[in-house]
């Protein structure tokens, strides 16, 4: 391999910072999780720093999190801070800050939307994961790949592919899988943590969206949101969706989905998905967001029904072109 970042730099003794992004899933903490036991092998100063929760289904991988205040309390600037599955600075938050002081950034990342941020920049939007990306890097050096990697990086590409089931699943993405099977992984227990473990919250969540859905496009664009007064109504603190937006894609004839849940009043982080040709990057760049050609995400501000109405109209334009 070409450009192997863990292999032309000089790792050995430095103070390594992991940064995941913002509201993490599985890639990012599966994909940290990875290159940090990876780098702990041989170095005691490695650090995954991170503000955010982990979503309740990826409790089970015991990510060993650092805030940043704590971090901070340190004093010192990283030589090295890797960027995780991060398209953007945006991506990281306030976290964004260590990229100042650090002396070298690696941003690696399979956006295609990412804007090469980093001091070396590892981008391949032909993985299906960064979780893949790692594998290939860390598979490429003698380090012999254990049970808890392998489950890190399997969690990392099983969560990004949909179970195996979106088009960025390629032939090496499932040969990979299969040499992290034979890693020792234990599927069974893995993907009961996954995807048989939603807590009860959740479901109310989905029931939110089910009922403010309407459909536009005959059928072919389904929207929804999930406002903040109806969350604090049912006692829920967090805004953990992820699925949700993908049960509506699920549904008949629907090709495109966009799943606005508010932040804080009138401020939306948006979710889009598509099944087939519609490409929700671009709608989401429009908006100053980004991501995947079938999976993207923005932040739109106003009332629930400006922001519909706008996304609407920008789906629209882009259909007819
Ligand atoms: P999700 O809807 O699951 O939060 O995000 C779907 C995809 O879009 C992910 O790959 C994520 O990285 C990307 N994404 C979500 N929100 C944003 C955003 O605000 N900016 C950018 N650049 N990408 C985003
Ligand atoms: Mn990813």
């Amino acid at each position: 391999m070409k450009n192997n970042p863990l292999k032309t730099l000089d790792v050995s003794n430095a103070s390594i910072v992991i940064l995941p992004h913002i509201n993490p899933d599985g890639d990012t903490l599966g994909s940290s999780l990875a290159l940090y036991e990876y780098l702990k092998n041989n170095n005691e100063r490695v650090w995954i720093v991170l503000d955010d929760p982990i979503p309740f289904n990826l409790g089970f991988l015991s990510v060993p999190i650092m805030t940043s205040d704590a971090f901070k309390e340190l004093n010192l600037n990283p030589d090295f801070v890797f960027c995780m599955d991060s398209s953007d600075l945006g991506r990281l938050g306030d976290n964004q800050a260590f990229l100042d002081n650090a002396g070298t950034v690696i941003n690696i990342d399979h956006h295609v939307t990412n804007i090469m941020y980093g001091d070396v920049n590892v981008v391949d939007p032909h993985a299906s994961s960064t979780g893949e990306m790692v594998y290939r890097l860390i598979s490429d050096t003698d380090y012999q790949i254990d049970k808890n990697m392998a489950t890190a990086m399997y969690v990392a590409i099983s969560t990004d592919t949909g179970s195996f089931k979106y088009s960025n699943t390629s032939a090496d993405t499932m040969q990979i899988a299969g040499e992290l099977i034979r890693a020792g992984i234990d599927l069974n227990y893995i993907n009961t943590e996954l995807y048989q473990n939603k807590p009860f919250e959740k479901i109310l969540i989905l029931k939110m969206a089910m009922k403010n859905m309407k459909l536009e496009d005959d059928g072919k664009l389904a929207l929804t949101w999930i406002s903040e007064a109806d969350m604090k109504d049912m006692g829920l603190d967090n805004l953990d969706t992820d699925g949700v937006a993908e049960f509506f894609r699920d549904i008949h004839g629907v090709e495109v989905v966009v799943l606005l849940k508010e932040k804080t009043t009138n401020v939306f982080k948006g979710s889009l998905r598509s099944k087939h040709d519609f490409d929700v990057a671009s709608l989401a760049l429009k908006y100053g967001g980004g991501g995947h050609t079938k999976a993207a995400g923005l932040t739109i501000s106003g009332t629930v029904e400006v922001a519909i109405d706008q996304i609407v109209k920008t789906y629209y334009e882009m259909v007819a072109n």
